[in-house]
């Protein structure tokens, strides 16, 4: 058997199971209680993994965190220091996610872009295995000046390989759809099934979707109906297996700007209510959640409150 129908078959099951509990004729049934979602936030670690980033977390109530493990603008990447690493992994309960550097482009049609590129994503993967991470966030990336599909051929020729070196236990790489804006590869829930396409639905890649991205790329989440209609699509094209992180954002701007622009929760045009649905629907439920909204600590802090009352309010909790 080939990958691609062992990957094709995953698919499959996926489908089935996500699909059968929003069937009609399910709803008269008792259903068993959603899992509960672990809510947190993306953490500064200038000073150490552990010693900064668990301290803040501890402080604005983080149940997950994500970090990054070099610098988030550049391309520098530093070994790690293994004692931090330790006490991160010591802190079992606490989801941790790596989200790779912005400047990576799997898409790039430049080969000096995409040499860096590999080269930081591997490093990224490896520093996520090193602290015990569930999955690395890399942005799916862009075509920038060149055709969109040559652009898509471009990126899963280069993720490839990466995903081939993962392990079966460690991080899973997280694909995050972006805004929409210029000629990015993948910005809506059909896109990414696009995207997994292109990557031959390699068991290693899995999916981060970001409200704020969803919602300029035309999404329109600002209702819980239509935060519903979204997962419920990301279910039949993609699969429930897929997604390993929400980054749970409000917009500052309305749906369909295609520009990037998050805002407190409660703050921009989706509003808080609709973010309710995450913790209910068989998609996303259980899935960990980390905002990456304006702080400092203080509005982190309102952020990830405010998640948690909608989590209890959804019986969830
Ligand atoms: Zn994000």
């Amino acid at each position: 058997m080939t990958p691609r129908h062992r990957h094709w078959q995953r698919r499959g099951r996926a489908r089935t199971a996500v699909t059968s509990p929003v069937m009609p004729a399910s709803e008269h049934r008792p259903r068993p209680a959603p899992p509960r979602t672990p809510i947190g936030g993306h953490v500064p670690v200038a000073g150490g993994l552990a010693t900064r980033g668990l301290a803040y977390a501890d402080r604005v109530g983080a149940e997950c965190v994500q970090v990054f493990v070099g610098n988030a603008r550049g391309w520098a990447t530093g070994p790690g220091d293994p004692r931090e690493d330790a006490l991160l992994r010591a802190r079992t309960g606490l989801p941790a996610f790596v989200h790779a550097p912005y400047l990576i482009n799997p898409g790039a049609p430049d080969p000096d872009v995409a040499a860096k590129s590999v080269a930081s994503l591997g490093h990224a993967l490896r520093r996520g295995a090193e602290i015990g991470a569930l999955g690395v966030v890399v942005h799916t990336g862009s075509a920038v000046s060149d055709d969109r599909g040559a652009g898509l051929a471009r990126a899963a020729r280069r993720l490839g390989p990466l995903l081939d070196a993962l392990g079966d236990s460690g991080p899973r790489l997280l694909l995050e759809p972006m805004a929409g804006q210029g000629r990015v590869l993948c910005a809506t829930v059909e896109d990414v099934a696009r995207y997994l396409d292109a990557l031959e639905w390699h068991p290693m890649a899995g999916v981060c979707l970001d409200t704020a991205h969803l919602f300029a790329a035309g999404h329109d989440i600002a209702s819980s109906k239509g935060m519903r209609a979204m997962l419920d699509g990301f279910g039949a094209a993609v699969g429930a297996d897929r997604l390993g992180l929400v980054h749970a954002n409000d917009s500052a701007l309305p749906c369909g700007s295609r520009k990037d622009r998050h805002a407190n929760i409660g703050a921009g045009h989706i509003g808080a209510e609709p973010f309710a649905e995450l913790f209910s629907h068989p998609v996303s439920a259980g899935v960990p959640v980390t905002v990456e909204t304006p702080g400092p600590e203080g509005p982190h802090a309102a952020d990830i409150a405010a998640l948690k009352r909608l989590r209890e309010g959804s019986g969830t909790g």
